[in-house]
């Protein structure tokens, strides 16, 4: 049989190669840090990391998960109810209802795990999931999973959401999910609008606040501190693999009713591993970070803003963002990828992007500052595109 599916395999591979959709990975040496280097000898500067609070590579962080490794050794090797729950697990759900000002929260393996079972636990087929067309893979999946009646609205359209919610009204309950931060644009959802829209149209809330916890609103509590609407949201889902030390580990938070259905329903949380000690300890560790000062939420403010400021004022077209992605608008395909090439040369590292992972004639250079970044840094990468945005006639 393998003949055959290898003849489709590699037909099916040329054709997403000759579409300029074939991804390659570049090989790291190093820690994951503002300055990274890779397999061929070279150094660059990191621009395209979820390292936003650059605590990937923290040594409070690293020696927290050592002291975890020591005490409680390697792996847990069972699901939480079984026998994979330790003391640690407890605390750090604590840590993250505590940060978020929620009642419980819930540990999964991953964000897209904690997205995947979300709905179907929740939801049956006499609801209505009212769903952000640009929201993650996972919440799509996650959809999938539910017999919930489905609506769509365009990203973050209100007069949609709000047609949405009028015909979703037979419905049992209704639940409005949305992404807290886009991460091809960096926008953020207008949550105080979506917020009122709930309030009116009597619906749950639900915000994965994967890009906008620890990053967005002065705290880092995410979109709902950003637009002052704390306790406003009924669920919360998050990583760890982003802004909050970047190993792994995803959870949901929010009602405890809520919470103790997804712990004795919840698929991916019943029947998948449970997770490492050491990752969990440091994550406990970043959340005593995280409360006990804002030292990295601001310095990451501070970067973002000088970036933006100095890349508006060189003439670069950007997106608007309250997110610690900026997206540098070049709208032509080729030209994105010919700007990070060179920009590569310059010891940048940046990732271009055009159709179909943004709307045609949206290509663009996608930015991702870090409280990692120095100013020095900044200032090179700054130096770097209006040189080559100038040779390339952008600017
Ligand atoms: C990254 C991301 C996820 C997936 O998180 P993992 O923990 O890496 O699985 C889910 N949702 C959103 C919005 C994300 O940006």
């Amino acid at each position: 049989m393998f003949g055959k599916v290898k003849a489709h395999l590699q037909n099916e591979l040329v054709k997403i190669e000759n579409a300029g959709l074939y991804k390659k990975e570049r090989v790291i040496v190093s820690p994951q840090d503002a300055v990274i280097k890779l397999d061929n000898g070279k150094e660059f500067l990191n621009f395209c990391a979820n390292n936003y609070l650059g605590l990937s590579s923290d040594k409070r962080l690293t020696e927290a998960a050592k002291e975890a490794l020591d005490t409680y050794g390697y792996g847990m090797s069972s699901v939480r109810f079984i026998c994979g729950t330790t003391n640690l697990h407890k605390k750090l759900e604590e840590s993250i209802s505590g940060f978020f000002g929620t009642e419980d929260a819930i540990l999964y393996a991953a964000c897209f795990d904690a997205n995947g079972g979300l709905f179907e636990p929740l939801l049956g087929e006499e609801d209505a999931i009212i769903s952000d067309t640009l929201n993650h893979a996972s919440i799509i999946d996650g959809v999938r999973l539910c017999k919930a009646k489905r609506y769509r609205y365009a990203n973050a359209d209100m007069g949609e959401l709000e047609k949405c919610l009028q015909e979703a009204q037979n419905q049992r309950f209704r639940m409005v999910i949305t992404d807290g931060v886009f991460s091809m644009d960096g926008n953020v959802a207008p949550v105080d609008k979506i917020v009122a829209l709930c309030e009116k149209y009597d619906a749950l809330l639900a915000i994965d606040e994967s890009h906008s916890a620890g990053v967005v609103g002065k705290t880092g509590r995410g979109v709902t501190e950003l637009y002052n609407v704390r306790g406003k949201a009924d669920i919360i889902t998050g990583t760890l693999g982003k802004a909050f030390g970047g190993a792994i580990g995803g959870f949901t938070t929010g009602h405890k009713e809520i919470i103790e259905m997804l712990r004795q329903r919840s698929r991916p949380y019943l029947f998948s591993n449970s997770l490492p000690p050491m990752v969990v300890s440091a994550g406990i560790k970043m959340f005593d970070i995280m409360s006990s000062t804002n030292v990295l939420q601001d310095k990451l403010h501070e970067n973002t803003e000088y970036f933006s400021q100095k890349i508006r004022q060189a003439g670069f077209d950007i997106k608007p963002t309250s997110s610690a992605i900026v997206a540098i608008m070049l709208y032509d395909a080729r030209l994105s990828q010919d700007f990070a090439a060179a920009l590569l040369e310059e010891g940048i590292y940046v990732i271009g992007f055009y159709y179909p992972v943004v709307p045609e004639g949206q290509a663009r250079i996608r930015i991702q500052l870090s409280a990692a970044h120095e100013k020095e840094h900044l200032d090179k990468a700054i130096g770097a595109f209006k040189k080559i945005g100038e040779k390339l006639g952008v600017i």
